[in-house]
């Protein structure tokens, strides 16, 4: 040991190096683990909850960056692999009205300027109303070098963790993903529902719990059967995740009834009742799958 090394030194030493560790993105294996350099900004989806929905991308990020700002569906347990990170917490709490998504974007341009590695973190994937389209063009419209890295969504991941595929050979050759509020807050009174309901037989929207009545009156009024089978997924892959079964005609009342609110995705059409086979979970937990054949096709599903 090398003099003046005090047993405080060899300490600050060895958690330099841990913290070099954590920075360390070649501790990988595969390979070639892109470097986050200072003054970069990485916009991260975080997929719907679970944690382990995260792409390893992000998880090099995680374990590389100096400051994660991140958003109010991004679990915390994510947050607990980077514990060399400041983190900041840009969401929506308590109430109180979300971070002004100027604030927000300005303060990821400072953060890139001051030197730092950043990572934003956000629920799902950043690119599907998430707003990290306007975020990616702030920066370069800033001259903030940027990478995107992609995130399972909850209109994808959410729905598989409810058992529900998007897409089905029997039942969809197209899925539609539609959002229930437009920027002021309201539902899209100009969205086409009729079109939307005659391009495509599933229908997934996100943020429609709030206007759920609506929604599913426009969907019905556009000549989608009121009987058609709707799943309302709150907390998607959260282990607080719930699941409401219900109809296009009854969902508003059966959503009211529950006390169920955001965050929540909201599918309709055929692909719901395969739920009545594929709610994995439940098989998890012992139950037996309600139907072997729910979309009553009177043969094994590999037979075409
Ligand atoms: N970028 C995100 C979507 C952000 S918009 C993504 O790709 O998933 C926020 C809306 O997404 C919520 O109001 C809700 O409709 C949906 N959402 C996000 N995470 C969810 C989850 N874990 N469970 C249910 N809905 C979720």
């Amino acid at each position: 040991m090398g003099k003046g090394l005090s047993s405080a030194h060899l300490f600050a030493a060895l958690k330099n190096r841990h913290k070099r560790g954590m920075n360390d993105s070649v501790s990988f294996p595969g390979g070639n683990w892109p470097e986050m350099r200072t003054g970069w900004v990485w916009l991260c989806g975080a997929g719907p909850g679970d944690p382990g929905l995260m792409t390893l991308h992000g998880l090099n990020a995680l374990r590389q960056a100096d400051v994660i700002v991140y958003d109010a569906l991004v679990g915390d347990r994510l947050l607990e692999w980077a514990p060399q990170a400041e983190h900041i917490y840009a969401g929506k709490r308590g109430g109180k009205p979300s971070s002004k998504q100027r604030d927000i974007s300005l303060r990821l341009v400072e953060l890139a300027r001051a030197g730092k590695r950043v990572l934003r973190l956000k629920g799902g994937d950043p690119f599907v109303f998430g707003r990290g389209g306007e975020e990616a063009q702030t920066l370069v419209q800033h001259g903030i070098p940027i990478r995107i890295i992609p995130g399972i969504t909850a209109g994808v991941g959410g729905l598989a963790y409810a058992g529900i595929p998007v897409t089905h050979r029997d039942v969809n050759q197209s899925v539609t993903f539609v959002t229930g509020h437009d920027a002021s807050g309201n539902t899209p009174c100009g969205l086409d529902w009729a079109a939307i309901g005659r391009g495509s037989e599933v229908i997934v929207i996100y943020m429609g719990i709030k206007h759920i009545a609506q929604i599913t009156e426009a969907i019905i009024a556009g000549g989608r059967h009121p009987d058609e089978p709707v799943a309302v997924v709150r907390y998607a892959t959260h282990e607080t995740q719930e699941v409401l079964e219900t109809t296009l005609s009854r969902a508003a009342a059966d959503v009211e009834a529950s006390g169920m609110g955001a965050p929540a995705i909201i599918c309709v059409g055929r692909a719901v009742s395969l739920r009545q086979a594929l709610d994995w979970q439940a098989m998890a937990a012992g139950e037996a799958p309600r139907s072997l054949d729910p979309l009553d096709r009177g043969r094994p599903a590999e037979v075409s």
